[in-house]
């Protein structure tokens, strides 16, 4: 394209249409080992990275297509089959878990949207780690705000398959939250990930948003200001008010 007529597009249709989701930033690599990575990365805060990411980058492309060949359910659809899932085993000390589901489901708790810029930040990230479509494993990041920048740190390992637990925040996430807290940044959000696990012998197909006791009990401790879960295609947020309320 010439460039007065690149110019003429950008008069007209104003600079924020150019900005990159995700945000043209690199990372550094705060430590390695054999499995993976924990990265920062430090940007402008603006108003495009928490609204929906349009993302065009292969690796996302082709887990988002996956997904859509698996199940037609949405988050909702989802938490819904979840919910099923709990209600026919039919056990007493399933109750507050249902009820957590339940609560979400109607919007009582919590606030369902499509994944966003930020959030698709780690989420990139970690598929350049672990292929979500053969593997069913967690990444675990948090987000810091101080005046107008964000910073995201997040932990992408290769865990093994291990359905049933979370990713823990490496030695160097929780050191750099020490850090940051010293020098005044605001602990915005805890965020990690549910997979989908698409196989034969899982009756529950992974995916839903509803937070773990476990998730609960480790944002109560650590305490942001909300706390994010993903599946990649939407995400659940819940305030640091709601984190108890679900636990009851
Ligand atoms: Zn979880």
């Amino acid at each position: 394209m010439k460039p007065f007529i690149l110019l003429l597009i950008t008069a007209l249709v104003g600079p924020l249409t150019w900005a990159a989701c995700p945000p043209a930033v690199s990372k550094s690599i705060l430590f390695e080992n054999d499995s993976g990575y924990s990265a920062e990365w430090t940007f402008k805060n603006s108003a495009e990275l928490r609204l929906r990411a349009d993302l065009s980058e292969p690796a996302y492309l082709d887990y988002a297509a996956w997904v859509k060949e698996h199940t037609p359910l949405t988050a909702i659809g989802l938490l819904q089959n979840h919910l099923n899932i709990l209600i026919r085993a039919n056990l007493p000390t399933l109750a507050n878990n249902i009820q957590k589901v339940q609560d979400i489901i109607s919007g009582k708790i919590g606030d369902i949207h499509p994944l966003t810029c930020l959030e698709s930040v780690p989420l990139l990230e970690f598929l350049k780690v672990v292929d979500l479509r053969e593997h069913s494993m967690e990444f675990i990041a948090s987000v810091y705000t101080h005046a107008e920048d964000s910073k995201i740190i997040g932990d992408f390992y290769f865990t093994g398959d291990a359905t049933s637990v979370g990713a823990a925040e490496s030695q160097i996430a929780l050191e750099k939250r020490e850090e940051l807290h010293r020098s005044g940044w605001v602990f915005e959000s805890i965020y990690h990930n549910h997979p989908f696990v698409f196989r034969d012998g899982f009756t529950d197909i992974g995916g839903n948003l509803a937070p773990s006791e476990a998730d609960l009990n480790y944002f109560l401790r650590i305490a942001p200001q909300t706390a994010i879960i993903s599946n990649g295609i939407d995400s659940l947020v819940l305030q640091n008010d709601e984190f108890l309320k679900l636990k009851n």
